[in-house]
């Protein structure tokens, strides 16, 4: 045993990490044990991927297996970092189509997550790229699910948060790119009017997301950095860019001291550090030609970053909430955050388009991020957050979640009833459980 936990090292639990190595040992342990649940990378901010008492490390399952240079068509283990296929990948001229805020995801997780990226609104979530999974199952058979085959099984695994078993392969499309540089606009918006606008104006976009300053009020509420990007051309480059497109300079990375000082974080040197973000970047603004790396996974160069929130750990706020009540309801979250002093360094907005899968996260609207150091008025601030989200029709995300209540979920989602009574009947439950799931009864 041993505490294990998510990203935000917030809840911690005693678990038993079993890592195998193989197909065989994966199914003794699937069917020896009461329960369990598959880890990819810990890479969720909560207890998604610790099992109680059983967590299965399935990171040993790294091979990638075939790809198709016609297609894009790539085979491979769901323990393969989705860094790992950019760099075989980019190279030779190919991306995932969806990637999330980190490219030190597995595709495992990518797939149980159904991640969104920036290009939610145009092209929807992973599981958009996504041929087929295969999945072990209770008794230790593995079933192979796609779109005209085990339809059912596939629509609850992508987003499913491995309540629907271990996914052991999947094949994924991958798109073309011209270059491995992005052609970003960054574009100040003066509030949170002024940057949905953006948003809506730029619905044809690749990729779109904002940086928005929490911590402002008043005239100033929402005043954020929207960030446009497309995978730049040939003719977008430099001279000595375009000789080399897929060749990017190496990113410095930097690590955190293994325990920062709690006291660093507090409201005073978040606004400070909002503010002169946003002014800094309002400077800046206007078109760019950045590496793929800067402009998708900002967080990856600072690594352990995660350390900055102390001991304690830190919890993220995701919701959705729809096109309708978006306005409104970004505000009423703004205001509450502004009033309550309680600011995160990261705040991001996404415009996110149509839900295309069954119980995965996004539906057509807004999605606000936000982290918070865990105390006693931060987790009382985010059920406020809760209580707003929910009074504007949005929903939570669950690879983000480390704290909602069951009753939270059951009144945002609707889904969740469905979801955990199809665990029931089909005999998922319980032999697959989270810390999570036990704790929203899915
Ligand atoms: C800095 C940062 C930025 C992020 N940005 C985004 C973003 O922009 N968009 C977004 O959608 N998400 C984002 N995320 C969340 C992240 O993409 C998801 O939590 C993802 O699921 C993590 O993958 P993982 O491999 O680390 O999985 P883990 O955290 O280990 O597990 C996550 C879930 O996947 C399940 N799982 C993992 N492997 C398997 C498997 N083989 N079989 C069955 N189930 C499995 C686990 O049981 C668990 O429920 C971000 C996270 C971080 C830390």
């Amino acid at each position: 045993m041993r505490g294990l936990s998510g990203w935000g090292n917030y809840p911690v639990a005693q678990a038993q990490l079993l890592a195998p190595r193989s197909e065989a040992e994966l199914q003794r342990l699937i069917t020896d044990s009461p329960s369990v649940i598959a880890r990819g990378n810990g890479r969720a901010y909560g207890d998604s991927a610790v099992g109680v008492p059983a967590t299965l490390h399935m990171r040993h399952f790294n091979k990638m297996i075939s790809f198709d240079a016609e297609t894009g068509l790539l085979v491979a283990e769901s323990g393969v970092l989705l860094g790992d296929i950019i760099s075989a990948f980019l190279p030779r001229g190919w991306f995932p189509l969806v990637v999330p805020g980190t490219k030190f995801v597995t595709l495992g997780g990518a797939i149980a997550a159904d991640v969104h990226g920036k290009n939610h609104h145009k092209d929807g979530s992973f599981r958009s790229g996504l041929d087929w999974v295969e999945v072990m199952g209770p008794d230790g058979t593995v079933r192979r699910c796609s779109a005209e085959e085990n339809t059912e099984l596939f629509n609850w695994t992508a987003g499913g948060m491995g309540l629907t078993g271990v996914i052991l392969r999947a094949a994924i499309r991958l798109r073309r790119v011209p270059s491995a540089w992005i052609r970003q606009d960054t574009i100040p918006a003066a509030n949170l009017d002024a940057a949905i606008e953006i948003f809506e104006r730029s619905a044809a976009a690749t990729y779109s997301v904002a940086w928005i300053d929490c911590l402002a009020g008043g005239d100033n509420l929402g005043r954020s950095l929207v960030m446009l990007g497309e995978h730049a051309l040939l003719q977008d480059l430099s001279y000595d860019q375009a000789a080399r497109p897929f060749a990017i300079p190496r990113a410095s990375n930097r690590t955190v001291p293994p325990v920062f000082p709690s006291f660093a974080l507090n409201r005073y040197s978040v606004r400070a550090f909002n503010a002169a973000y946003y002014w800094a970047g309002a400077r800046k603004a206007g078109r760019q030609i950045t590496g793929y790396d800067s402009f998708f996974f900002p967080l990856d160069a600072l690594l352990g970053w995660n350390r900055i929130y102390g001991r304690k750990g830190f919890a993220q706020f995701q919701c959705v909430l729809p096109l309708d009540s978006a306005r409104a309801g970004l505000r009423a979250l703004l205001e509450a955050i502004s009033a309550a002093g309680q600011g995160s360094f990261l705040a991001v907005l996404k415009r996110l388009g149509a839900q295309n899968s069954a119980f995965s996260f996004p539906m057509e609207g807004y999605t606000l991020a936000l982290d918070f150091p865990v105390n006693r008025r931060s987790l009382q601030l985010m059920q406020d957050l809760d209580r707003i989200t929910i009074a504007h029709g949005g929903r939570f995300y669950l690879a983000k979640d480390s704290r909602m209540s069951r009753d939270t979920l059951r009144a945002a989602d609707p889904r969740a009833a469905e979801y955990a009574g199809m665990r029931q009947m089909s005999g998922l439950h319980p032999s697959f459980q989270s810390a999570q799931s036990q704790r929203l009864s899915l």
